[in-house]
């Protein structure tokens, strides 16, 4: 294993550890190019840079998903409900039980 890798963008050359690591398709974990200190400066200058059309594109995520939301939270109504009430009851035994051995102690 390398201990030492060079940032692609500022050319210095940084022990492994100021790199992220990225999870491959394959499972493996690789070091990105960049070093953290670059990937933030680029991550956060991208985020600045394109603040408006990135909200902006969020916004238009969030009106494209909205009837399907809808759609949704009505057509498993039951579904939901059956699933809250079941969460409810579980945790009503659980409280139930978690009160008797606190007795017994
Ligand atoms: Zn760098």
């Amino acid at each position: 294993m390398k201990k030492e890798k060079v940032c692609n963008l500022c050319g210095r050359t940084l022990p492994v550890r100021n790199f992220y690591t990225q999870k491959t398709a394959t499972g493996s974990m690789v070091y990105r190019s960049r070093c953290k200190e670059c990937y933030r400066a680029v991550t956060r200058d991208y985020y600045w840079d394109n603040r408006e059309e990135l909200l902006k594109k969020q916004r238009r995520q969030y009106k494209k998903r909205r009837p399907y939301l809808k759609n949704y939270y009505q057509t498993h109504r039951e579904a939901r409900l059956k699933y809250q009430r079941e969460w409810y009851r579980k945790r009503r035994v659980a409280k139930a039980k978690a009160a008797r051995a606190a007795k017994k102690s």
